[in-house]
């Protein structure tokens, strides 16, 4: 825009109206970038844009269509019709979708009516060329308004899809009554450490006698169980450390950055908080647990396995352990 604004200026095009108007234009700009960005206020900002938008082009229609109609000279309303189409990307970009058609729909009226006006006679010239340029702009300003409208109908069936596909993703990967992820995905996550070469820890976790706690309090009371457990130890998590369900009664921590001691404080501080932790129904659950690194060299099923020969100590040891495979 600043561009035509050089060029208009140097011909001596530039009407009285426009050299204060782009000024106003930046000024707008500049006010409601700060309004999104500063002040967060993204609505307000892109109203403002567009009703400035939309009462400046207007307003150099109506005084270039008024000065062709008094002398003939069609330049500033051959210019001003082709600024005009902004108004309506604008209305459809920014605006909710019934003001949007609203909004273009009146503007486009505007025009429409000053067609009209170069058949009333009213005016000193009786332009022909005036004439078939609003002809032209009636037509092409109306398939411009379908077209915007096609384009938000495409917008809106994009975003649904996109809700779709993310909903499918969820139940693709996560574990639908305990929200966490499912085996599927902890296998992913693994694989993508592993092909990345990033070293992982695995904290796999088994509850201990939990087939008893089934068989003496439901396996209602059991689920009940599930839910306490992955809460609390979730509560024990740092927020990069990833908790699934391996299957069953069985979950697998991803740790990353706890690499040899750390994660021997991380996986005693898990153990301890269920040992300590109330359950609904049942009085002690507790759970072994089963370490091992899944770096260099490994790949994921030895390490899978590593941490599975480790939990099957720790379960041999007495239950309610933590065995790291070394
Ligand atoms: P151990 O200490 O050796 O691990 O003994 P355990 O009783 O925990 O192990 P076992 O493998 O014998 O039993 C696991 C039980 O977990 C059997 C199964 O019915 C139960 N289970 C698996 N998934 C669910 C579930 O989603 N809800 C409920 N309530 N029970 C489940
Ligand atoms: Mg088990
Ligand atoms: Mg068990």
């Amino acid at each position: 825009m600043f561009a035509v604004w050089i060029i208009e200026y140097q011909a001596g095009l530039v009407r009285y109206f426009d050299s204060f108007g782009y000024g106003l234009t930046i000024i707008v700009i500049l006010i409601s970038y700060a309004l999104s960005r500063i002040f967060n206020r993204n609505t307000l900002a892109k109203t403002l844009v567009f009703v400035h938008a939309a009462i400046y082009l207007l307003m150099l229609a109506v005084l270039g269509f008024l000065s062709a109609a008094e002398d003939g000279n069609l330049y500033s309303i051959a210019t001003s019709l082709q600024w005009i189409p902004i108004i309506y990307i604008l209305a459809f970009l920014f605006l909710s979708k019934r003001l949007a058609i609203i909004a273009a729909i009146s503007v486009y009226l505007i025009l429409v009516a000053m067609l009209l006006l170069t058949f009333s006679g009213l005016f000193p010239v009786q332009n022909h060329e005036l004439r078939l340029l609003m002809v032209n702009m009636s037509l092409s300003h109306g398939l411009y308004i379908v077209c915007m409208f096609a384009v938000v109908r495409l917008k809106r069936d994009s975003k649904k899809q996109t809700v779709i596909a993310r909903d499918l993703e969820k139940a693709v990967n996560f574990d639908s009554m305990l929200k966490i992820a499912n085996r599927r995905h902890l296998q992913q996550l693994m694989d993508s450490y592993e092909s990345n070469q990033q070293a992982v820890t695995l904290l796999l976790i088994d509850i201990d006698n939990f087939k008893q706690i089934n068989d003496t309090y439901g396996h209602q009371a059991g689920d009940e169980v599930l839910l306490t457990l992955v809460e609390c130890i979730k509560k024990n998590l740092r927020p990069s450390d990833v908790i699934g369900r391996w299957g069953g009664e069985e979950f697998m921590i991803l740790t990353q950055d706890a690499l040899g001691e750390d994660v021997t404080i991380l996986a005693e501080r898990v153990r301890r908080a269920v040992e300590h932790e109330t359950f609904p129904h049942v009085q002690d659950v507790t759970i072994s647990m089963g370490v091992a690194d899944l770096n260099d060299g490994l790949d994921t099923e030895s390490a899978f396995r590593s941490a599975d020969r480790a939990l099957y100590k720790a379960k041999r040891s007495g239950r309610n352990k933590v065995v790291i495979h070394s």
